[in-house]
């Protein structure tokens, strides 16, 4: 009896503890040596030393709660701004037929980096890095698809596979990572170039609202096809993409697009072109009749009469767009996140156990439900570092390699008859002593999604 009440106590408070969660730091493997002969990079060190991520075979990771958690919250950011412009999300297979692959004439033309398997039949598969072929015959097979459901916005964010050759630099190239993939289909040429441009704007805001600096530029439409296509690059000098960017207009293309000699803008035509690198997170695609000539995939125009859509397809690199922000975002020592993706925002620490400061870990222990109950915001986003046999400054510097938006020091201040804490920003790296309400205001404003 004594027993059951104490497990529902225990599941009445659930308060997130620091010793709990399962972010193992000290994993073979892990820190600077990376395995034989593979390029690492910042993001991989950090992630991989804070318990982020763990290598498995080249290529692949095990994604740890902490990285779930963000990469859930990256997908609802992702998911609100696809719907805001009519995308609906869907799921298709990853093992998909050859036979698909044949018609379109890429399972020849995507050599040796599509992943080929067969089955007991012996019938021929990949596991799908894109899926123009599985989505156009999805639309193709819908008899009686009017101009008026169009456009059709149809997305997936799921596992794509690559056989990179050389896998490198954690979650940036790896040979099976997670990929937002959209495809449209549209009535005329006119109607793909409005979904093609309301498409580029939603990848803007999306980069926008996680405060990441990003350039679109002009790009090589590749083995995809196509007329039109741009990429979404971060800037960032581990980049494997380079890019001229004109320093006097919105003016940026991939150096693969035209002569990396050239240093006259071709938009403005008085401003010079720079080389820089970028990190490709985002790439866009007017693709035309390219795959739904092939594949029959017809709606019926206001004449009644069977036409042939316009398609176009767009892509964003969900792992690679964490990656590629804490490459951009961190310090050396520690992880700098994207406010919105932080796998949580606030991280309470309670003095060192037999600091003659007990009292004060239970007002820590207050803290954690106070701001969980006058914040529901923050729900699920307060963890408290109840590590206490280590002192504060260990711990303090494990939340600086974390990265927790917002780190609370509870001390002697909150035994004062106006208790104050410590309040460490880490984004920007400012520390104040608030109150209570001075609290409840800072962290009222934390935007979470
Ligand atoms: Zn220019």
């Amino acid at each position: 009896m004594m027993l059951c009440c104490r497990l529902k106590l225990q599941h009445i408070r659930p308060t997130l503890l620091v010793s709990r969660i399962y972010q193992p730091t000290s994993l073979r493997d892990v820190g600077q040596e990376s395995r034989q002969g593979e390029m690492t990079c910042k993001s991989q060190r950090l992630m991989q030393q804070a318990g982020l991520i763990h290598p498995s075979n080249p290529g692949c990771y095990y994604y740890l709660p902490a990285t779930v958690r963000s990469m859930e919250k990256l997908v609802r950011v992702i998911d609100q701004e696809m719907h805001g412009i009519g995308g609906q999300k869907l799921d298709m297979p990853s093992l998909c037929s050859a036979d698909l692959w044949k018609t379109s004439e890429r399972w020849d033309l995507m050599g040796k980096e599509l992943l080929r398997l067969k089955d007991r039949h012996g019938v021929d598969y990949c596991l799908g890095p894109t899926h123009e072929e599985a989505v156009t015959t999805l639309v193709a097979h819908q008899a009686h698809l009017s101009y008026k459901q169009l456009p059709l916005l149809l997305y997936q964010i799921t596992r794509k596979f690559r056989d990179e050759p050389k896998p490198r630099f954690g979650l940036l190239r790896g040979r099976e990572f997670y990929m937002k993939d959209m495809y449209s289909f549209d009535v005329s040429e006119e109607a793909a170039y409005q979904t093609y441009e309301s498409v580029c704007q939603a990848y803007t805001r999306l980069f926008a609202r996680l405060g990441l600096r990003c350039v679109q530029v002009q790009a090589d439409t590749g083995n995809i096809g196509g007329k039109l296509s741009h990429e979404f690059q971060l800037p960032a000098d581990i980049g494997e993409d380079r890019l001229l960017v004109c320093g006097d207009c919105s003016f940026s293309a991939n150096v693969e697009t035209m002569s990396s000699d050239r240093t006259d803008c071709p938009q403005c035509k008085t401003g010079t072109l720079v080389e820089s690198r970028g990190i490709e997170v985002g790439h866009t695609f007017y693709l035309g009749k390219k795959y739904s000539q092939v594949f029959n995939a017809t709606f019926s125009n206001a004449q009644n009469k069977p036409s042939v859509a316009e398609m176009g397809c767009y892509g964003l690199g969900v792992t690679r767009i964490l990656a590629a922000a804490i490459e951009v975002m961190s310090t050396e020592e520690g992880i700098r996140w994207p406010g919105l993706l932080a796998p949580y925002q606030v991280c309470v620490l309670p003095p060192k156990k037999g600091s003659k400061m007990d009292e004060v870990a239970v007002l820590a222990d207050n803290l954690v439900h106070t701001l969980g109950e006058a914040l529901p915001g923050l729900r699920g986003e307060v963890v408290l570092d109840d590590r206490t046999q280590m002192t504060i400054g260990k711990r303090l510097k494990d939340a600086s390699r974390l990265g927790y938006p917002y780190v609370i020091v509870v001390g002697q201040g909150a035994l004062e008859e106006t208790p104050r804490f410590e309040v460490i920003c880490q984004q920007t790296g400012e520390t104040m002593f608030l109150g209570q309400d001075g609290l409840l205001d800072l962290l009222g404003r934390v935007e979470t999604v």
